[in-house]
């Protein structure tokens, strides 16, 4: 099981692996007194392999975690993975402190939208008149687009390995499966299961996986009426964790309407289905 802290502001780096949580929500940010505890940023995970900084996702809870990074002053170089391109998981990308001081270099993966497009193209399309002020070009970091096809397995830094499988959700998605220092992670959002199997390109990414983050932007109560929107359920999260043989799920991606007390109820619920599950909340950490 993974350690467990709640803290903001100290650095992850520690010479192992380590998760921070900086938007947890889907769809669209939802600030206000009802989601105080959880959080109402969109997607974004921090991720530390020993002195490497990877993320995952770049929605709104970039932007806090851009502030924190840029305070040490010192250069950074940084891998941000894309599960996919839909807003609530790039809009913060503008807003990441780093893109603006050229002492920065700044990955950008997306294994999504081959062959037809790139990332650069989606990512510049985000960032253009009439819907965004500036351009991406005003960016002084060195940034570098990485396109490739989910399925395929990434080598960014020695030691640090990640095998990717395309998930079921509209306009396409990427699973990602870390493994670093004989630890393993699975971020597995945005994707919709088939309620009579478990999907078997994500049972290959989360086998014996210690943490595995998962899509549960629905209970099974709700799921029927929003079939093909592309989400999964916190219970299909537990039977794909149990099936696989995962350490901790981390239920993630909730749902914007879903306030803290409800929150709450799927946390409690969740831990007595499949003891050690969680709900991810902004500012918890995770340390293997
Ligand atoms: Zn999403
Ligand atoms: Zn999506």
């Amino acid at each position: 099981m993974a350690r467990r802290d709640q803290v903001g502001g100290q650095p992850l780096v520690d010479g192992t692996v380590a998760i921070r949580f900086w938007g947890v929500r889907g769809s669209i940010s939802c600030p206000g007194p009802d989601t105080v505890r959880y959080g109402g940023n969109t997607s974004c995970v921090e991720l530390r392999c020993g002195d490497r900084l990877l993320i995952f996702d770049g929605g709104s809870g970039l932007r806090p975690l851009g502030r924190e990074l840029v305070k040490s002053g010192q250069p950074l170089d940084i891998d941000l993975f894309y599960s996919h391109t839909h807003l609530d998981h790039i809009i913060g990308l503008p807003f990441f402190a780093p893109c603006y001081e050229s002492r920065h270099r700044i990955h950008l993966w997306a294994g999504h939208l081959q062959p037809d497009t790139g990332i650069e193209a989606a990512l510049c399309r985000m960032m253009s008149a009439p819907l965004f002020p500036i351009p991406i070009d005003i960016f002084a970091a060195a940034i570098d687009f990485h396109d490739f096809s989910a399925g395929e397995t990434l080598n960014p830094h020695p030691g640090i390995e990640l095998r990717t499988a395309p998930l079921n959700h509209p306009n396409a998605a990427t699973g990602y499966r870390i493994d670093y220092g004989g630890k393993t992670v699975a971020y597995i959002t945005d994707t919709e299961h088939q309620p009579d199997r478990l999907d078997r390109n994500v049972m290959r990414l989360i086998r014996h996986a210690d943490v595995m983050i998962y899509d549960a932007t629905y209970t099974d109560d709700e799921y029927p009426a929003h079939r093909n929107w592309g989400h999964s359920t916190w219970q299909q999260g537990v039977r794909l964790a149990s099936a696989a043989k995962v350490g901790q799920l981390v239920l993630f991606h909730h749902d914007p309407s879903h306030d803290d007390s409800f929150m709450d109820r799927v946390a409690a619920e969740a831990a007595e289905a499949r003891p050690g599950t969680i709900v991810a909340r902004e500012g918890l950490v995770l340390r293997l």
